[in-house]
């Protein structure tokens, strides 16, 4: 089965293997989080980063364990945000996590830079660049007058990042870079000289101190990025390549759902990486053998998140590849049999 699970997502056979090596003969588990050797992987772990993401050098690239949800909290060290909604995440993270922040935006669209009127006495702005739940996609990273803070959880290393307009990039590690229990920020030194008032834990400045080696730092699920990381540079070498792909693979599919009579995305900015549609009410009986045909076509991972229901995608590294093309030909062939025999 071909897994679209968003988070706990599928992983390489060729990773899974590296994983299984580094368990039992590179003994991963018992490496120490103050020997040289995991000193090692966290120096490999920083530059493959740089060289896939052409990370500018006034950028650091740190390791946190708590998840996205954790950045959604403490960059209000930065002061008050000024926070562009688009979907579920981007409004959870306003919602639940900004106090003090103000809601420049609230639209399942994307904004245009001159549609946003941002208040003066605000000192960054928040935007999800890639809503993993409606599959809305900012299409571009766009340059505003102040600091920009970007939850990039389900779509980074699938393209390009404009590190002139992107002071900040976080993401966790579930979705594209193997296993959860790592997140990776990216921060500018300017903005980071700005943090105020937060404990130690949490903080971007002590944590570029120490290295990502605060306090007992996650050996393995380090090391499984790393590893994940390794494979991303030997198949694609930089992440223009990959972006190339996505996009024609995402191409692809939102034709099969275009020119199929049972499925629809009525999604204005629609992603590359996380492809959702609905199928058309005419249809509602035949959801059970919808679904079926999808197991059927090795597809698993298929359902929307509970908040919308409908169907998801989430397109992993992995996954970008002629089998699962073909499968999802096939799943959406259904449509058509379906349509005949109306
Ligand atoms: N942001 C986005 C865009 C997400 O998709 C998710 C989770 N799927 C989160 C944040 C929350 O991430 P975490 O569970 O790592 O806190």
């Amino acid at each position: 089965m071909i897994n679209f699970n968003s988070g706990f997502n599928s992983i390489s056979v060729n990773l899974k293997d590296k994983i299984v090596n580094s368990i039992l003969n590179e003994k991963i588990f018992e490496v120490g989080h103050r020997s040289n050797e995991f000193k090692d992987i966290i120096k490999k772990l920083n530059s493959s980063f740089r060289e896939f993401l052409n990370i500018p050098k006034d950028y650091h690239v740190l390791f946190f364990q708590g998840g996205s949800s954790q950045q959604f909290a403490t960059i209000k060290c930065f002061g008050r945000g000024a926070y562009i909604t688009t979907g579920y995440w981007s409004n959870k993270t306003f919602k639940e996590y900004a106090p003090n922040g103000i809601e420049v935006w609230n639209d399942r669209r994307v904004p245009t830079a001159d549609e946003l009127l941002i208040p003066q006495d605000t000192d960054f702005i928040h935007y999800c660049s890639n809503e993993t739940v409606s599959g809305l996609q900012f299409p571009e990273y766009q340059k505003f007058n102040k600091p920009v803070i970007v939850d990039c959880s389900s779509d980074l290393l699938t393209r390009e990042i404009n590190w002139d307009n992107v002071d900040m990039a976080y993401a966790h590690s579930q979705k594209n870079v193997g296993t959860v229990g790592v997140t990776v920020v990216i921060i500018k030194d300017s903005l980071m000289q700005t943090e105020k008032d937060l404990e130690n834990i949490f903080s971007y400045k002590t944590n570029q101190k120490h290295n990502s080696i605060y306090n007992t730092a996650p050996v393995f699920n380090l090391n499984v990025t790393l590893l994940a990381m390794q494979e991303l540079l030997d198949r694609y070498t930089n992440v223009k390549n990959i972006e190339k792909i996505y996009k024609d693979f995402s191409t692809k599919v939102y034709n099969e759902i275009d020119k199929n009579p049972v499925f629809y995305n009525d999604i204005p900015n629609r992603s590359r990486s996380t492809i959702t549609f609905f199928i058309d009410p005419n249809y509602g009986n035949f959801i059970e053998q919808i679904e079926k045909h999808f197991e059927k076509s090795m597809i698993t991972g298929f359902k929307g998140h509970r908040s919308i229901g409908g169907y998801r995608l989430s397109i992993t590294p992995t996954l970008l590849n002629n089998q699962t093309s073909a499968a999802i030909t096939n799943a959406f062939s259904i449509g058509y049999s379906l349509n005949d025999n109306r």
